[in-house]
């Protein structure tokens, strides 16, 4: 029995494309970084949010009634509702008593047990195609202990268990999770710190750090890069970061994920500016021009999501913000 509880934003099943075959994917809410083309603004925060559709709103008013905040109310002219967002304490009331689904709290707490319960529900699934758990985020190791105890209850059910992370965190504090991982999966995102900086508010230098220090360690990684236009969608950008990460001796793969504006409606639900707007996803000729450059290196790549020639939207936009959704295909290289 293991009671050390999580932040929870979602636990997927049947995920193709975080990591090695058929997997469960568990995203914890809360991330230290903020890339200007994250697609799961909901799992920034540490705490719960309030997604709200007005287009599903029928007026009914029960929210307005049942939100003690007064964050709630309904407008005498319009009839429309008014939220206040600065009124509002996450408490999920309003989402409860919506039928129609127009307000949705994204968040749960969870123990560890609670998640092994559910993840493990799969396992045959994971025994037949060599998958397993992820978890991701956010960033998970924002809930540093959670995450680790959930890796090692895992591995000790027999589940294979990866870690998505960002690395964006001191060698000293992330090293431990990064310990309990039986593959490790992030993002270099642009190796240009000042880049780097303008596109995910931090510098990489810690998490270049931490790569070439987590490549000691012998954990099999796969590196993969968002490829987003106007930062970091150039033959010369994928081959710097190829030739980086070509040292790393237990790379398994580099995966590209084609950008997708696929968070666009949850920014608003969630009254965030989108800054991606007019961005569109890069050509299926472009994205493999970036491959061979990074094929150049003498590392395998795979492009996330290509079929037939066109790039896929998976239709899951419940990815980890640092990797995009789409679906991942097995002999891609
Ligand atoms: S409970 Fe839902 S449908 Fe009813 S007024 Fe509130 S948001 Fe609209
Ligand atoms: S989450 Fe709670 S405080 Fe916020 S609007 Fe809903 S009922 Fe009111």
């Amino acid at each position: 029995m293991n009671n050390k509880v999580g932040t929870i934003t979602e636990i997927q099943r049947f995920c193709l494309h975080d990591g090695p075959g058929i997997r469960t994917t568990v995203f914890l809410k809360g991330c230290n970084m903020r890339c200007v083309w994250c697609h799961n603004p909901e799992t920034l925060r540490p705490t719960f949010d309030i997604l709200v559709q007005p287009t599903k709103c029928i007026r009914c008013g029960a929210c307005v009634e049942e939100c003690t905040h007064g964050a709630r109310k309904i407008d005498e002219h319009t009839g429309d509702i008014a939220y206040r967002t600065d009124y509002c304490v996450s408490c999920g009331a309003c989402a409860e008593s919506c039928y129609s689904s127009a307000i949705v709290r994204v968040g749960r707490n969870l123990s560890v047990s609670e998640v092994l319960l559910e993840v493990a529900e799969d396992r045959a699934y994971y025994d037949r195609s060599g998958g397993g758990v992820t978890i991701s985020g956010g960033e998970p190791t924002c809930q540093l202990e959670f995450t680790v105890a959930l890796l090692r209850a895992c591995r000790g059910h027999g589940l294979h268990a990866a870690l998505e992370t960002n690395l964006y965190a001191p060698w000293d504090r992330v090293e431990i999770a990064l310990r309990e991982a039986d593959l490790v999966m992030f993002d270099i995102k642009l190796m240009s710190q000042v880049r780097h900086r303008e596109a995910t508010g931090v510098s990489n230098t810690r998490i270049l750090h931490n790569a070439t220090r987590l490549s000691q360690l012998g954990t099999p990684l796969i590196v993969r890069t968002p490829v987003v236009p106007g930062y970091n969608d150039t033959p010369l950008e994928i081959g710097k970061i190829a030739r980086y990460i070509s040292r790393f001796p237990s790379l398994l793969y580099y995966e590209l994920l084609p950008f997708h504006p696929l968070g666009t409606s949850k920014y608003e639900s969630l009254g965030m500016p989108y800054l991606m707007g007019g961005v569109h996803e890069p050509s299926p000729d472009s994205m493999r021009a970036l491959a061979d450059s990074a094929r150049e290196a003498g590392i395998a790549v795979k492009i996330a999501g290509l079929i037939d020639g066109q790039v896929q939207a998976s239709g899951d936009d419940n990815d980890n913000g640092n990797a995009f959704a789409a679906p991942f295909l097995l002999g891609q290289t």
